[in-house]
């Protein structure tokens, strides 16, 4: 059998970069993914994919510092300078600008499989063992742990969970979690639209949810914005039920033809939405991190950011522990790691509940109060200076 330090189950985004993160150190290291664990192709010609992700400022100095940073922007990442925030039912609205809040971009919009791509790639490079189209089925408690995949066990000192948001390892290590469901299912694709974005990520709050327009770039002319319609279901069913004309001119009248016509639009998705967190971030030697972790609504784009920093601040503390000689996988480590991103989960988890219930109310007393105050907001560069930079992950 197989004896590693660490085995990290689930080789998404989340996994793949801590693996990488701590890939420099002497630890012996395994990911699993029951998918493939090989860079997905990638051609500048090709379509864009249905799921993409808005990239804070901190997420991107995570990928320079992995060196996969330089192998998607070689791929395709649309970085935006201006963010616009609007609410159908009223007059109220606000604006952000990368420059006045003194950066170069807000962020970077950019398909999850060239994120994938680029730190596959690099993984590729490391001497970490990986073990794909393997699920994690199984493991015995123990100082290792047997961990039982499809095919053969192997033996872990730390098991850490990134196998996502159903994660069968958080259930298997009883580590408890609240869910709530949101009511909402996101509806994503790819649409052209008859204006340029203006390097802008557009968002309008409707009675029915959120809709945004994330910006893509341009080919051949012709300009392109990523689309996360989050619905009431009923409503969802409606919509995907459209042919691709009758969709095109229901997003363009959502999104009051801020760009025009809606022109075209790729195959539409669903992915039902709910808020998870896990009461425990560790058990035993498992350790969650990312989606395994937390589920927040898509909103505000800050799922996977908040994964990478999870990703951070797990590998500094493991990294810190083997330096002195520490055992990395004892619970004052953990513990630690759990402090310090429990919290802060948690306060982006309850901003964006708060935020969708503000905006899915009907009173005429709470729309007063929420156009006014993005008015008043929009009117205060302070605090929308420590929006930004919250919301950039800085
Ligand atoms: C519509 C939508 C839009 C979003 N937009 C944004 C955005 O703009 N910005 C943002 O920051 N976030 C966004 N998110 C959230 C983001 O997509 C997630 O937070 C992110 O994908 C989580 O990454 P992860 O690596 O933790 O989990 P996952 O991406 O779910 O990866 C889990 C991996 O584990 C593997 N796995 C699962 N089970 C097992 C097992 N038993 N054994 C072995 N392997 C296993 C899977 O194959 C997979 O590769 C969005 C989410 C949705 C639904």
């Amino acid at each position: 059998m197989k004896s590693y330090d660490l085995v990290i189950a689930g080789g998404g985004m989340v996994g793949a970069s801590l693996a990488l993160s701590l890939s420099e150190t002497d630890l012996k290291i395994a990911v699993i993914d029951q998918q493939s664990l090989t860079a997905p192709a990638f051609s500048p010609d090709s379509g864009y994919a249905p799921r993409v992700s808005a990239l804070t400022e901190a997420s991107s100095r995570l990928f320079q510092k992995l060196g996969a940073w330089e192998l998607m922007t070689a791929q395709r990442t649309m970085p935006y300078q201006h963010m616009y925030v609007w609410d159908s039912e009223g007059t109220g609205d606000i604006e952000f600008d990368a420059k006045s809040a003194g950066f170069k971009t807000l962020g970077h919009i950019v398909e999850n499989n060239v994120i994938r791509n680029a730190l596959l790639q690099k993984l590729a490079k490391t001497d970490i063992d990986c073990y794909p189209g393997q699920s994690t089925i199984d493991y015995q408690l123990g100082e290792p742990h047997q961990v039982q995949l499809d095919d053969e066990k192997i033996e872990a000192r730390l098991l850490v969970a990134t196998d996502g948001a159903e994660s069968r390892l958080r259930k298997l290590s009883s580590i408890p979690s609240s869910q709530k469901d949101y009511l909402h299912h996101a509806v994503v694709t790819t649409v052209e639209t008859e204006q340029y974005h203006q390097d802008t990520a557009w968002q309008v709050f409707l009675d029915t949810g959120p809709l945004a327009f994330l910006p893509m770039p341009s080919r051949d002319g012709k300009h392109y914005c990523s689309i996360v319609w989050s619905l009431i279901p009923d409503r969802a069913d409606e919509i995907l039920a459209l042919d691709d004309e009758a969709f095109c001119q229901a997003i363009e009248r959502a999104f009051e033809s801020r760009l025009g016509s809606v022109i075209s639009a790729d195959p539409r998705f669903r992915f039902p939405l709910k808020q998870r967190h896990a009461r425990q971030y560790h058990r035993n030697k498992v350790v969650l991190a990312g989606d395994a972790a937390h589920t927040i609504h898509p909103l505000a784009g800050q799922g996977v950011n908040l994964g990478l920093q999870d990703v951070e601040v797990l590998s500094e503390e493991i990294t810190r522990a083997v330096e002195r000689g520490d055992d990395f996988s004892g619970s004052h480590i953990l513990n630690r790691y759990e402090r310090r991103r429990m919290g802060s989960n948690l306060l982006m988890m309850k901003s964006m509940e708060g935020l969708q219930n503000l905006f899915a109310a009907d009173d005429i007393g709470i729309r007063w109060l929420r156009n006014t105050g993005l008015k008043v907001t929009n009117s205060l560069p302070l605090a929308k200076d420590v929006l930004i930079k919250h919301a950039m992950g800085m």
